[in-house]
């Protein structure tokens, strides 16, 4: 009888009607250059999709989506915050995207789950680097895209200069499927392409007249058809025929167009004046993906390793990918899910396939930015927080223990600065390590080291402002006041030479003795390529089980170079050979013997210094560019390029990390506030010969 209960029930489960259909379902994310508009943007969205009854001001620092108080402050989108709204019968979740390239790794952990984006430009800035680099992370996660050219209530905000810009520096064909009437002050309608309507604001006496509009509409609804028609067939058909293209049939061919990233249709409006805000939410709902329109997601069997096809469906069995983890201060440890199949309740168990581990959901909620609701289950498509997940971290796979899903995980930048801290009373250094703990756990280009010679804690970031934003979270949520030292550069080693290089650790006198020998190539590799260590020990010169010893050794040279100590990178090592004693052989052995060499070896491979490089992009009025470069000079900044546009000049160029410090509080000086600025790791690069001899003395040979 429990048994047929039981099934009874399942059945009935899997019966239950979800919430939304999967076709009504869009995980979005909001994405743009800093001071673009995206909070406000947002704001105006949550107010029009009935969550946020009053509308926050960024300036006033009221902002629903930024929940931390910092952020208010500084007046800048830093966590990702998820919120989920209503339109048209749909339901939209956004995961909310810094703008700030210091946080890179928050832009790529949302990527990762989003199927579409809305990129907003600023009308009068137009395209900035900022935005080119998250626009290529969207590429290489194949998101769905719209762009909406905001702020065109702005003295100097160009629509059609901003259109072109889209086309140019992001190579993608940017379709308008509106167009502003007007601009700036006058910035009084949208014209609507696809509906063949003007949406027109209250008027102005002495704005562009309608019928302007009317002209306008016609000649680019006409030039909307053609342009179609180039990309898609059936309106290509109907075009060549002479037949009417009806509305409908336009909105399908641009989501189309749109799901298979073949073209990005271009919006505008203001989101200040709430101008443009409900098109936006129609086009989001018309032409971004739902769950079943993304391709399904890279998988494969945790235990086999062979590819698994995951479909978005309730039927499926459960998987799904947790993108980001927050400690909450009242609730405990919250973890964000994207359901990618299946569905499943509240406190139920799963198994993290990253981890290997099983592990229990606590209470599930959808996340509003101002308010939590709590579910009893999650259905495929959704975005839900979980509580009671203990081990489980960003990037982790969760799924039904009988189908050991595992995605591919979300890759993070190796931080680029370090930073000593302390803690100002040294009675709060517990405070400090667990602040500091949970902190790391949140954001995994965020670590912490101890170091043992000298006792003290480093901790290490992205950049500057990385750091800087997580002490104030560590003396805002944590109330431990720290002292921070100098931030200090992550230095790296490798080597330009190809070497061979051999190593043995043989000890026998007396009792048992070790045995390990090897034999190991040692090449650089390509920048950024990491470590490769290979085995070639085709002759059973040292036994299988030795060799992950022999690679573990090598790892364990890998650790600090010879020239000033800092870790070793972009090199690929071969074991080729070697010798074994029947008796004295042992893991030790070969762990030894395989450091040894590589401590040899990478002494003898003509070891350099790398320092990081940093990719900076500065915009400011044209009186003080001269002297703006003048500094960017004295920085060992290399100059990329130089672009004007009325009176104001964008410089990109590259600077090495060890130069940009102080750079925010010089350039404010050097403009007198008004120039911008924004920076992000661009790779690792050889240090000058004199620097890397200073460097060098400085930490003397470490080992
Ligand atoms: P975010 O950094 O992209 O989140 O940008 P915010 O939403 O914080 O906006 C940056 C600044 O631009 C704020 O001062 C906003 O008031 C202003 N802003 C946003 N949208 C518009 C707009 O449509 N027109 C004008 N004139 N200003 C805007």
């Amino acid at each position: 009888m429990k048994v047929v209960l039981k099934a009874v029930l399942e059945v009935k489960d899997k019966l239950m009607s979800r919430t939304f259909p999967l076709e009504k379902i869009r995980n979005i994310g909001i994405i743009a250059h800093i001071d673009a508009g995206k909070t406000t943007a947002t704001e105006m969205i949550l107010h029009h999709a009935g969550r946020t009854y009053k509308v926050g001001s960024v300036d006033e620092g009221t902002a629903v989506m930024d929940w931390m108080e910092q952020e208010r402050e500084r007046g800048i989108t830093i966590t990702s915050a998820a919120t989920t709204c209503h339109w048209r019968e749909h339901c939209i979740n956004i995961i909310d995207t810094p703008g700030h390239v210091d946080f890179t790794a928050e832009v790529e952990r949302s990527l990762r789950v989003l199927d579409g984006g809305v990129v907003i430009f600023d009308g009068v800035a137009g395209v900035e680097a900022q935005s080119e680099a998250v626009w290529r992370q969207a590429d290489k996660y194949g998101v769905a895209r719209i762009c909406f050219i905001n702020k065109m209530d702005r003295i100097g905000a160009d629509f059609h200069h901003t259109v072109t810009m889209i086309n140019e520096r992001l190579r993608i064909k940017a379709l308008p499927i509106q167009l502003p009437l007007g601009s700036e002050k006058l910035f009084q309608g949208i014209i609507d392409l696809v509906e063949n309507k003007i949406i027109a604001f209250p008027v102005d006496p002495n704005s562009a007249s309608i019928a302007e509009g009317e002209t306008l509409l016609a000649k680019h609804r006409q030039a909307l058809i053609e342009n179609l028609a180039e990309f898609d067939e059936q309106i290509m058909l109907l075009y060549l025929n002479g037949q009417d293209v009806s509305v409908s049939q336009i909105k399908a061919a641009i989501r189309r167009l749109t799901i298979s990233n073949r073209i990005v249709p271009v919006l505008c409006g203001s989101a200040l004046k709430d101008r443009g805000i409900q098109p936006l939410l129609d086009a989001i709902v018309d032409y971004l993906p739902s769950p079943l329109d993304a391709p399904p997601p890279s998988a494969t069997n945790s235990k086999s390793g062979k590819e698994i096809l995951c479909l978005a469906s309730d039927d499926e069995p459960f998987s799904a990918l947790v993108f980001k983890t927050v400690s909450d201060l009242f609730m405990g440890r919250l973890v964000y899910l994207r359901v990618y199949s299946g569905r499943v309740k509240a406190g139920a168990q799963v198994l993290d396939s990253t981890t290997g581990k099983k592990e229990r959901l606590g209470k599930l909620y959808v996340m509003h930015a101002d308010h939590r609701e709590e579910v009893d289950h999650a259905e495929t498509g959704s975005i839900v927080a979980s509580l009671g997940l203990k081990m489980t971290s960003t990037g982790d796979t969760l799924c039904e223990p009988t189908r050991p899903v595992l995605f591919e995980t979300i890759r993070f930048a190796e931080p680029v600065l370090s930073m000593a801290v302390e803690p100002k009373s040294k009675a709060d250094q517990d405070k400090l390590d667990n602040a500091l703990a949970k902190l790391a756990v949140e954001d995994p280009t965020f670590k912490i080291y101890h170091d043992k010679e000298t006792g003290q804690t480093l901790i290490s970031g992205m950049g500057e402002l990385h750091l800087e934003v997580l002490m104030e979270r560590v003396f805002r949520e944590y109330s431990v006041k720290v002292n921070a030292g100098k931030p200090q550069v992550a230095y790296k080693e490798t080597i330009t030479l190809p070497v061979e290089s051999e190593g043995r650790f043989v000890r026998q006198s007396g009792g048992k003795g070790q045995y390990g020998h090897v034999w190991l190539r040692i090449e650089p590799g390509e920048r950024g390529s990491g470590f490769e260590f290979r085995d070639q020990i085709r002759s059973g010169a040292i036994p299988k089980e030795f060799i992950p010893s022999v690679g573990a050794g090598v790892k364990a040279g890998l650790q600090s170079g010879g020239l000033a100590g800092y870790p070793v990178i972009d090199v690929k090592v071969t074991l080729y050979d070697g010798s074994f004693h029947e008796v004295d052989s042992s893991e030790v052995a070969f762990r030894m013997a395989a450091f040894m060499a590589m401590r040899d070896g990478i002494d003898k491979a003509a070891p350099i210094i790398l320092e990081p490089i940093m990719e900076v992009e500065i915009t400011t009025p044209n009186q003080f560019l001269g002297d703006i470069i003048g500094d960017l000079n004295s920085r060992r900044a290399h100059i990329e390029s130089i672009e004007s546009r009325d009176e104001s000049s964008a410089v990109r160029c590259l600077v090495p990390l060890a130069e940009t410090f102080g750079f925010a509080g010089d350039l404010r000086s050097l403009s007198q506030g008004r120039a911008s600025y924004t920076m992000h790791f661009h790779r690792y690069e050889q240090l000058p010969k004199d620097l890397a001899k200073q460097i060098a003395a400085r930490m003397g040979r470490s080992r």
